[in-house]
């Protein structure tokens, strides 16, 4: 994270700086510029002063061919001398600084210079014999042109240039003209130059050369290397082509002055500035950052443990494809499954919601509102549960949030709470009116023993005999139900219920087989019971009753025993048909029957012998058979 923060402080002020670096760049082209503008300001100067410097001799030197030809004009035959030239030049000449001389050639003779002296070795010499200056004669004349060349150095010493003119006349008026000759007139160049102002530009360098004249493209004065430094260039004009002017400052165009220091100066501090202006928004954001992670972290931990702690049974499904994304302890508890298990997987694969239509049922489920399910545990048991539904985000995806109760006892309790206060209605009327039922039977059953011993009732001792049976079914079916009395004392004794079904077994065998029904005892040891063995006894026979009815023609019954935790659990089991769903409901309430000589009592016996004895019954039934379990509470050594 803090190299992330330096990386990107880094590239900023990289980039602040490259910024920079183009702004330096941008000011030192412009300000070049102007300091070109300048030079070529100041070089024009010179330039003018230049041309108008050559310029002012030049005339000189026309005026002298005008007075020249005006002399052929007068007298074509008119000889030009010295004298002429003398007078002319005195006239004008001394006015004139920077003229080393002035010479009239006629037809390649130097026939005059001014001034004579120093120069009298001149006079009468043929041009077209000297060599070096041959070429330039002869160019002249044919050209037509003046031409101005140079420079040279003198013989009398100095640096000059020299400018020759060509005269040609035309001596009848007519159109042909004639050469006369030529004039040439040698100009100082450190005059010329120093007119011009080239030696004062204390700050520049300086160069010249000539373009078309016969040292075509030379520098003839200042460096050469000036041209080649990107100079500013102007051009003087002078007869027969220009010189180019240029010039560098001494210290190059490069600048440095304190505007550039400055640039680097206050870049460098906004470059640094922002650089760490970027590193601490970054870092502070960064650490802005892992702290709400770290919160919402520690958040998530908090929600977590209190998910899993919770009593509830709660678990999280994603809407669209039922599958779990997360369950709590008290729900894995409750099915008996792993968290593995579960999470990852949909509902279709654990299938524990036992549900025909999942999703429909599920979305029958109001928000906020209630509604019971059944599920199955891992075992494959059946459970109640109470639901209720929220709705819930969980990384962008729609999810469900169950939160359940196991409501399976108390909806069982609710149910025995019913049939115990059926019991308990029917137990106080048994002893209330039980035994004002009996005795009067008692009495009448005495008679009829009685009248059966007579001879006079001889013919009818079969019909006492019937009714002396009928009522002692009647006494039995009283006593059964005298004894649903709730107050009816019992006496608790310990015993093994082994004991009891083994001392039974005869009698139930001698019964079942008569019936061909096959009847098996299947104990394991179990501790003993506190129990009333006769009551017992009664329970026992009762449901080994029950299940040699059920069995329609041949069938087996199995009794068994077996401990299961702290329960001591007495099972009867047979093949026979199973209980009608429609009174599976009502069982245990006295008088139901589905026996036409049935009297709905024994079941609801069975169920009151156990409510003595704190015992649970559990029925399980199909059209395969049925099993009763009664569920003891064992007694432990102490
Ligand atoms: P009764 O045997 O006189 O009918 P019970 O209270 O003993 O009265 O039984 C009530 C009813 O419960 C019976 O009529 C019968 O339909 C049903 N029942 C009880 N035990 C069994 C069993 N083992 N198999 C099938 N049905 C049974
Ligand atoms: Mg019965």
């Amino acid at each position: 994270m803090k190299t992330k923060a330096a990386c990107i402080a880094f590239l900023t002020m990289v980039l602040v700086l490259f910024g920079v670096y183009a702004f330096d760049r941008v000011e030192r082209q412009h300000q070049k510029e102007k300091f070109r503008a300048e030079v070529r300001s100041q070089l024009s100067t010179i330039e003018a002063k230049l041309e108008a410097g050559l310029n002012s001799r030049l005339f000189l030197e026309k005026g002298l061919i005008a007075f020249i030809l005006t002399h052929l004009a007068i007298d074509t035959q008119h000889q030009i001398t010295q004298q002429d030239v003398d007078r002319f030049a005195k006239e004008f000449m001394p006015e004139l600084f920077g003229i080393r001389n002035i010479t009239l050639i006629q037809n390649d003779i130097i026939t005059s210079v001014y001034p004579l002296s120093g120069n009298e070795k001149a006079i009468g010499i043929d041009l077209s014999r000297v060599p070096a200056q041959q070429a330039e004669v002869q160019k002249v004349k044919e050209t037509r042109k003046s031409l101005l060349s140079g420079p040279v150095d003198l013989v009398q010493g100095g640096v000059g240039i020299i400018n020759r003119t060509p005269i040609y006349w035309n001596p009848q008026g007519g159109k042909e003209t004639i050469y006369w000759g030529q004039s040439s007139l040698v100009i100082m160049q450190e005059n010329l130059f120093q007119e011009a102002g080239l030696y004062d530009q204390s700050g520049l360098r300086l160069a010249i050369r000539s373009r078309n004249g016969l040292d075509s493209s030379e520098v003839f004065w200042g460096d050469e290397k000036i041209f080649q430094s990107d100079p500013v260039v102007v051009d003087v004009k002078i007869p027969s082509g220009y010189w180019q002017l240029a010039a560098v400052p001494l210290e190059g165009w490069d600048l440095n002055g304190p505007l550039f220091c400055w640039i680097w100066i206050v870049g460098g501090f906004i470059s640094f500035s922002s650089g760490a202006l970027v590193w601490f928004f970054i870092y502070s954001r960064e650490i802005g950052k892992e702290i709400a992670k770290q919160k919402i972290d520690s958040l998530n931990q908090k929600f977590v443990r209190v998910f899993n702690a919770s009593p509830t049974l709660m678990a999280i499904y994603r809407e669209k494809d039922f599958m779990y994304v997360a369950v709590n302890d008290a729900w894995l508890t409750a099915l008996g499954y792993e968290r593995d298990e579960i999470l990852g997987h949909s509902e279709e694969e654990v299938n524990t919601l036992a549900l025909e239509e999942k999703q429909k049922s599920m979305s029958e489920l109001v928000l906020g509102n209630t509604k019971e399910f059944q599920v199955r545990t891992k075992q494959g048991e059946t459970r109640d549960w109470l639901m209720s539904k929220a709705q819930i985000q969980i990384d962008g995806d729609g999810c469900i949030l169950l939160a359940s109760v196991d409501i399976t006892m108390s909806n069982h309790l609710e149910k025995e709470i019913a049939r115990l206060d059926r019991l308990n209605l029917v137990g106080e009327m048994a002893a209330s009116i039980g035994h004002e039922i009996r005795n009067p039977l008692t009495t009448v059953r005495g008679f009829l023993q009685f009248f059966r011993s007579k001879n006079q009732y001889i013919q009818d001792q079969e019909n006492i005999d019937l009714m002396i049976k009928e009522l002692d079914r009647a006494n039995s079916i009283i006593k059964e139900f005298l004894s649903l009395s709730k107050n009816r004392s019992i006496n608790l004794e310990t015993c093994n219920p082994n004991k009891i079904i083994k001392e039974l077994y005869p009698l139930m065998y001698a019964t079942s087989v008569a019936e061909g029904i096959e009847i098996f005892l299947e104990l394991d040891s179990v501790p003993d019971v506190l129990v009333d063995e006769n009551e017992i006894r009664q329970l026992i026979l009762n449901l080994t009753q029950n299940a040699r009815e059920a069995i329609l023609e041949s069938g087996k019954i199995i009794i068994s025993t077996s401990a299961f935790n702290d329960d001591v659990v007495l099972a009867v089991k047979d093949t026979g048909k199973g209980i009608p769903l429609e009174i599976y409901e009502k069982l245990g309430t006295p008088f139901v029957t589905t026996k036409d000589q049935g009297t709905g009592l024994g079941l609801a016996v069975c169920y009151r012998i156990a409510d003595r004895h704190n015992a649970r019954i559990e029925i399980d039934t199909s059209p395969a058979g049925t099993t009763f379990l009664i569920r003891f509470n064992a007694i432990r050594p102490a």
